[in-house]
C-alpha cells in the first residue's frame, strides 16, 4: 500500500511524528459505558491549522507518567478546527484519559498509518461493516462520503454492538440516513426498549442485494471481520475490494519497534487499513 501524501513530510511534520504536541480537551462526549469522545485542539493555533489526517489514520495519544496509546481519529477529516478521538477506557493510558476534564492537556503524535482508500473507491457501492468501537475509525469515511455523496453509489452501514447502550453515535444515524446512507443496526442482546434487530453484523448482509462491484470497509472484533469477509466473498466481492482495519498493541507507531508485526507487515506503518488480498495468507477466513 502506498504511503499517503499526508505522511510525505516536511521537517516540521516529521518532528510532530516523533514528539508529542500538546492539545487541549475542548469537549467530552460520553458515548457508552466506559467510552467517550474527546474533542481536541492543539494549543498552537498554527499547528491546529496545519494538522490534517486521512480517514482511517490514527494518532499516538500521550499522557506523561502513563505512556502512549494508538487511537484512531474519529472526526470529520474536512473539519480542520477540531480533532475527535473516541476512546474506550481499558488500560494504563486510556484510564488516565478518562480522568481528564475540559481544559486539560494531552499529547498527540501523528497522524500515522495507511488510510481507507476513499479516492480509489469512488463510483462504487460501499458497504461499511462495523462492530462496537470499530465504528470510530469508520466515522471519518462516513463524513467523507456525506461531504462528497455524489461520488459514491449506494452506501450501507451495517453496525452492531453488544447491547443498545453500547452503540456508538446513536444520535447521528438519522443524519447519516438523510444523507443517503442505509443504516442498519443490530445488537447481540436487546433490552426492554429495543425494537431493532438482534443478531450479529454479518447477518445484516442478508437484508440487501449487494453488487459484486461493491467495496467493503470493515473494522471491529477480529471474529466479526472474518465473518464479514466471508459474507463479502460469498457475494462475489473480490478480496482486493475488501478493506479491513486491524488493531494490535503498538509502541513506536512508525515501524521501528516490531510490536505490531503481522507476517511481513507492521500494522502501524503498512496498516492499520489493509486490502484483504494482502493479508489473506495471515488471516485465514476458512478457519471459522
Ligand atoms: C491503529 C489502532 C487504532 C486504535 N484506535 C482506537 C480507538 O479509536 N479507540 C480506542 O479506544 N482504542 C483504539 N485502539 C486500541 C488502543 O490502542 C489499545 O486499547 C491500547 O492498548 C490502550 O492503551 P492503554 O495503555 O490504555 O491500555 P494497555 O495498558 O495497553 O492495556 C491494558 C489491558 O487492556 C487490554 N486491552 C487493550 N486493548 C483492548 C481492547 N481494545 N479491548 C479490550 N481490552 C484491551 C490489554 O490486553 C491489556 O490487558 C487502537 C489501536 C490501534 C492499533
Amino acid at each position: 500500500m502506498t504511503v499517503p501524501s499526508a505522511l510525505q513530510s516536511s521537517a516540521s511534520h516529521a518532528e510532530r511524528l516523533l514528539e508529542p504536541a500538546w492539545a487541549k480537551v475542548t469537549a467530552i462526549t460520553p458515548e457508552a459505558e466506559g467510552i467517550a469522545t474527546y474533542w481536541l485542539k492543539f494549543i498552537d493555533p498554527a499547528m491546529q491549522a496545519a494538522y490534517s489526517f486521512l480517514p482511517g489514520q490514527f494518532n499516538m495519544v500521550y499522557l506523561p507518567g502513563f505512556g502512549e496509546a494508538a487511537i484512531s481519529v474519529s472526526s470529520d477529516p474536512e473539519d480542520r478546527s477540531v480533532i475527535g478521538h473516541t476512546i474506550r477506557f481499558v488500560g494504563n493510558v486510556t484510564r488516565a484519559v478518562s480522568r481528564l476534564k475540559v481544559g486539560d492537556l494531552l499529547g498527540l503524535r501523528g497522524p500515522f498509518g495507511a488510510p481507507w482508500p476513499m479516492a480509489e473507491i469512488e463510483g462504487r457501492d460501499v458497504i461499511i461493516a462495523a462492530g462496537g468501537i470499530g465504528l470510530a475509525p469508520l466515522r471519518p469515511p462516513i463524513h467523507y462520503i456525506m461531504n462528497h455523496r455524489e461520488r459514491f453509489g449506494k452506501v450501507f452501514l451495517l453496525y452492531g454492538a453488544r447491547t443498545p447502550s453500547d452503540l456508538l453515535y446513536p444520535n447521528e444515524y438519522k443524519k447519516w440516513g438523510e444523507a443517503g446512507i442505509q443504516v442498519q443496526v443490530t445488537v447481540d442482546r436487546a433490552d426492554e426498549k429495543w425494537q431493532g434487530q438482534v443478531g450479529v453484523v454479518p447477518m445484516l448482509f442478508y437484508r440487501f442485494r449487494m453488487d459484486p462491484n461493491s467495496v467493503v470497509l470493515t473494522c471491529g472484533p477480529e471474529i466479526m471481520i472474518r465473518f464479514v469477509v466471508y459474507e463479502g466473498l460469498a457475494r462475489r466481492i473480490p478480496s482486493e475490494k475488501i478493506y479491513l482495519s486491524l488493531e494490535r498493541n503498538m509502541k513506536c507507531g512508525q515501524g521501528s519497534c516490531g510490536h505490531c508485526q503481522l507476517g511481513p507487515y507492521f500494522i502501524c506503518k503498512d496498516g492499520p487499513v489493509f486490502r484483504f488480498d494482502a493479508l489473506e495468507a495471515f488471516f485465514n477466513v476458512e478457519e471459522f
